[in-house]
């Protein structure tokens, strides 16, 4: 039975593949570190299976990572483990360093170790890819799609640790041939996002009455991609995508951030609609925007369609609509997540 080693599938996309794993026959070893952003209610459907092994630690953990890879001896690794919120990067970076920069580095070092003492067939199947991010790329003027071959030009620390993370993965190809496989994903959306990132956070908030901060005017345009699109990509780049290959993925849906706002308030307008029969749209307010706040990302996901045969299957409109039911079909999950270290407060204005 194929065995894959999943890092950070106690958080928001890497849960989302984990429970994807599980309806496969694949035995899945998911090391996390249970930060504030992983929460293994998540998992809690496939909690007693016999194909998911959870292991609480960190991917900086050198002796850790050896042993697991010794004693699992996984075909494929899919690395999602990472500090992934841009506003908790200008707060406090060195997290991000840590995890994103030092983290891929260790696991990189152990998993190189590992396929070398790998019989040549078992060598020559196996696959590290790396999961990252559009940021990388910087920021778009109002015309213009990232490719793969787009420059390196990351704004915020986020983006520049997850930029350090590539050039490590891109060298361990070209250094040791390591097969590894790379991709650089537009925003993200769906069931188990942690409520701090746009889209759960505006949900919550309207739900609680409370107000709806947008950044600066709102016209800040981010491409969105539901999770389970983003997972299927990553499930086609690990079985087919070629070693030493990046590959960008995105969901043809650029939208400004209020765009997205005011999609979600008439989608809960009409889902949940208010006791008092206003709009959801009067708790929208403007707030001081984010420093260094990008101002649009889009990707060209002609690669990865052309080669590897994916597209995603999800509109925004059809993934939004399933996105804001199961907030409301899930609202203890939400409750516990917010296990009171954070409460939907403003963070990363840097003041
Ligand atoms: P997330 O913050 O929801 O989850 C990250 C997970 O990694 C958490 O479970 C956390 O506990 C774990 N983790 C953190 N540090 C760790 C460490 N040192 N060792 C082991 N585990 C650790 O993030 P996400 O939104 O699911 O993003 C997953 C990956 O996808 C990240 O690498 C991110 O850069 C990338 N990505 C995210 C998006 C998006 O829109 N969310 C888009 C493109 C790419």
């Amino acid at each position: 039975m194929k065995t894959v080693l999943v890092t950070g599938g106690a958080g928001f996309i890497g849960g989302n593949f984990v429970l994807r794993l599980g309806r496969d026959a694949t035995l899945t070893i998911n090391l996390d570190a249970l930060t504030y952003a992983g929460n293994l209610d998540t998992l809690s459907s496939i909690k007693d299976s016999s194909f998911h092994t959870f292991i609480n630690g960190s991917i900086t953990d050198a002796k850790l990572l050896t042993r697991i890879l010794t004693e699992h001896r996984p075909s494929a690794i899919v690395n999602f483990a990472a500090e992934s919120h841009v506003d908790r990067s200008i707060d406090s970076p060195e997290a991000f360093i840590q995890t994103n920069v030092l983290g891929t580095f260790q696991l990189l070092e152990e998993t190189r170790k590992y396929w070398r003492s790998l019989p040549e067939a078992e060598k020559k199947a196996f696959r590290f890819l790396h999961v990252s991010t559009d940021e990388v790329y910087g920021s778009l003027g109002p015309t213009g799609k990232f490719t793969e071959t787009t420059p390196y030009q990351p704004n915020s620390p986020y983006s520049a640790s997850k930029a350090g993370s590539d050039h490590l993965v891109r060298a361990y190809f070209h250094t040791y041939g390591l097969p590894v496989l790379t991709t650089n994903c537009s925003n993200n959306y769906g069931p188990f996002q942690f409520p701090e990132k746009l889209i759960p956070l505006m949900i919550m908030n309207a739900l609680k009455g409370k107000p709806l901060p947008i950044y600066g005017t709102g016209t800040n345009v981010r491409d969105w991609l539901f999770v389970e699109d983003h997972c299927r990509a990553i499930e086609r780049v690990l079985e087919a995508g070629t070693p030493g290959e990046v590959y960008n993925v995105g969901g043809n849906n650029e939208k400004t951030n209020l765009e997205v706002v005011h999609t979600l308030c008439d989608l809960l307008d009409e889902l949940r609609p208010k006791g008092d029969g206003q709009s959801y749209r009067d708790l929208i307010t403007y707030v001081t925007d984010r420093p260094g706040h990008d101002m649009r990302y889009a990707i060209d996901a002609t690669k990865i369609k052309n080669t590897l045969g994916w597209e995603p299957q999800e509109t925004f409109e059809t993934g939004l609509r399933k996105t804001v039911q199961w907030y409301l079909d899930n609202d203890t999950w939400c409750q516990r997540v917010m296990d009171g270290s954070y409460r939907g407060e403003r963070l990363g204005s840097a003041d």
